[in-house]
């Protein structure tokens, strides 16, 4: 055939499918809400695209789902999930799945592939897209029509053609010609131990666990139906042996139009005459497995954790579970009601960090009456410290064809940006006050990201300061209201200690801690760089200053033991006045630093070099360097 064309796979593809066919056993399940979650993906490309180019309607009057399960005579099987989306030209079926485009999957695969547990822990629940076809089927056949376009006026369908352990995948014009009127085909050839996915019952459970929440449009199963029908052979049969019928288990059928209802009438039968004869058949009916609203509609109350997780994992398409999220509905001011589930990831993403102000948010998924419109907001629709939250909205009252253009200028879009950030900080502030083992979870993956947004978002500022631990000399982590509750009487300033690249532990050594801890005060630890962007922003907290114990300027409240002191230090000067005045010489032609005195801001060291109290720190002065470069 001339249009037949054989391709090797992307290196990276013949490496992602080996780990998916070898790691991935005990997780074979995801495949089918991979696929489902492809299917919706493409009938919501579909959509928007027809408000623009109405054609593209045309060639298959449904937009849905379909699941057909075949048996073939030597046991064989084959799963075949069919949609009426966008499909897929000859051209996109090898790019689109003879290729990775997802970023970050290089990274991905070598840590899969140092895996050894075997536990397929790592990739578990990744979005391992069309290639875990591949844990369940020995051979993949993909035949795609593509929606009609002025630019692609006449579509041909095409099949894509993979098996599990070959390199290559080949592309060819379907034989059977354009069957599918549009959309895209997936004929899975199943594996000998995965015939249990023919099972009626297993498919619709799976469906009612991972994906009957994350489209609303119509999945349908085909179902076989045992219909009982007359048979007249059978009758011809019977009623030329004249042979009085075996009345036990005798079966009446009446044909009441198109229906045929079945009564078991061995009991009235006396005198069975010529008891019709029946024949079983198998007849196909589609039944609707996706029945139940989606998920953000229904009561939260009915919805268990595995339900919110994989919408999460299947919607994000997030490999991990999500830490923890608020599902609400509301009322914008501008009087639309809506309902939304705001959830918060587990990590924050490879690169977040590498572009720290530039804020752009692609996952709040905004619908309206359950349809899909945009999950592009666009340019900062939301502060960076909080881009990465993932959202549902549905709105009730918005017109259905809103365009982007639309939306930019829309009373809703400007509120729902608040609603977020508040429901948001409610949702983190809950977790801090009832859930520590969790808001663990949270501080380790967000904790900077709450400095960040207490020195961008000057609206949220209050609340984002709460959501911000240190470290101390005295305990693991604290907040500034606790630092306060825990100040020693008379103590005006919050002390802390900032030493870029230090871990807590090196810093409660050094020696600026060692009065203080001895005198009981309690010091902030700033080991992160933006640890003192953050103090140096925020400046003071419920009025008091924060005070770097590496500066001058420090005060002690406890005066009366200060005025001690402070005799003591006069009479140490004076002692060892010639020291110090020879020291003063020797460190101010040496330029190493401005003055020498005695201090009893130490314990144990001997002598310590202190910035001065305008001056920057040399934290900070590493910092503004670094920047610059
Ligand atoms: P992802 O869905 O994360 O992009 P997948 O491996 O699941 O990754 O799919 C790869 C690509 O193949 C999709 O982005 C899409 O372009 C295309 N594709 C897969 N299934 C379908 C389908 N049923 N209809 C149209 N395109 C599809
Ligand atoms: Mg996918």
């Amino acid at each position: 055939q001339e249009s037949h064309e054989k391709h090797a796979y992307q290196s990276d593809v013949a490496r992602l499918r080996k780990i998916v066919i070898n790691s991935l056993y005990s997780h074979r399940d995801v495949f089918l809400r991979e696929l489902i979650s492809n299917a919706n993906d493409a009938l919501e490309k579909l959509r928007l695209t027809s408000l623009t180019e109405p054609v593209v309607l045309s060639g298959a009057e449904e937009m849905n789902i379909t699941i057909k399960a075949v048996q073939d005579e030597e046991g064989a099987g084959r799963l075949i999930i069919t949609d009426t989306g966008i499909g897929m030209t000859p051209e996109e079926l090898k790019t689109n799945l003879g290729t990775l485009a997802k970023s970050g999957t290089s990274d991905f695969l070598s840590k899969a592939e140092s895996d050894t547990t075997g536990t397929g822990n790592l990739i578990g629940a990744f979005g391992l897209g069309f290639y875990s076809s591949f844990l369940v089927a020995d051979r993949v056949q993909v035949a795609s029509l593509a929606a009609k376009s002025s630019k692609n006026p006449n579509p041909a369908q095409y099949v894509f053609s993979s098996g599990a352990d070959e390199n290559s995948f080949d592309i060819y014009a379907d034989p059977r010609g354009n069957t599918l009127g549009r959309g895209t085909e997936i004929t899975l050839f199943l594996k000998g131990d995965a015939i249990e996915y023919l099972n009626e019952k297993t498919i619709t459970d799976l469906v009612n666990k991972h994906s009957s929440f994350s489209t609303a449009f119509p999945i349908y199963l085909a179902s076989k139906r045992v219909e009982f029908i007359l048979d007249q052979e059978a009758e011809d049969e019977a009623a030329a042996q004249e042979k009085k019928p075996d009345d036990e288990g005798t079966t009446k059928v009446d044909i009441d139009e198109d229906e045929a209802v079945i009564e078991d009438v061995t009991e009235e039968v006396e005198e069975p005459k010529k008891t019709p004869k029946t024949k079983q058949i198998e007849v196909d009916e589609w039944i609707r497995l996706n029945s139940q609203p989606p998920i953000w509609m229904r009561d939260p109350k009915t919805i268990s954790d595995e339900e919110y997780e994989s919408f999460y994992q299947v919607t994000f398409k997030d490999w991990q579970k999500p830490l923890a999220w608020y599902h609400f509905q509301g009322d914008s001011g501008s009087g639309v009601s809506f309902r939304s589930i705001i959830y918060v990831p587990s990590h924050l993403d490879d690169n977040y960090w590498q572009n720290p102000l530039q804020s752009v948010t692609k996952d709040i998924r905004l619908l309206v009456k359950r349809v899909f419109i945009t999950s592009d907001l666009g340019e900062d629709a939301l502060p960076k410290w909080a881009n990465w939250v993932k959202v549902v909205v549905d709105a009730e009252d918005l017109p259905l064809n809103v365009s982007r253009e639309m939306l930019q200028n829309n009373a809703f879009l400007k509120q729902l940006k608040g609603i977020i950030l508040r429901r948001l900080l409610q949702l983190l502030d809950r977790i801090q006050k009832e859930d520590p083992a969790k808001w663990e979870k949270v501080q380790e993956a967000y904790g900077n990201v709450f400095k960040l947004g207490a020195v961008e978002d000057h609206k949220n500022r209050e609340k984002l300061v709460q959501l911000v631990r240190f470290a101390t000399n005295q305990r693991n982590s604290t907040g500034l209201d606790e630092y306060l509750e825990n100040k020693k009487q008379g103590q005006s300033q919050i002390f802390y200690l900032a030493d870029m690249g230090k871990s807590p532990e090196e810093l409660a050594k050094s020696v600026f801690i060692e009065k203080l801890h001895a005198r009981g005060y309690e010091v902030l630890l700033l080991g992160d760089p933006l640890d003192e962007v953050f103090i140096t922003n925020i400046r003071r907290w419920k009025k008091i200053g924060f005070q770097d114990v590496a500066k001058a300027g420090l005060k002690f409240g406890d005066e009366d033991e200060a005025e001690g002191e402070a005799a003591e230090l006069a009479a140490q000067t004076e002692r060892y006045k010639p020291l110090i005045e020879w020291l003063r010489k020797e460190v101010r032609e040496k330029g190493a630093a401005r003055d020498v005195i005695i201090s009893n801001r130490l314990v144990i060291s001997s002598c310590a070099i202190v910035a001065d109290e305008s001056g920057y720190t040399a934290n900070l002065e590493k910092l503004i360097s670094s920047s610059h470069a």
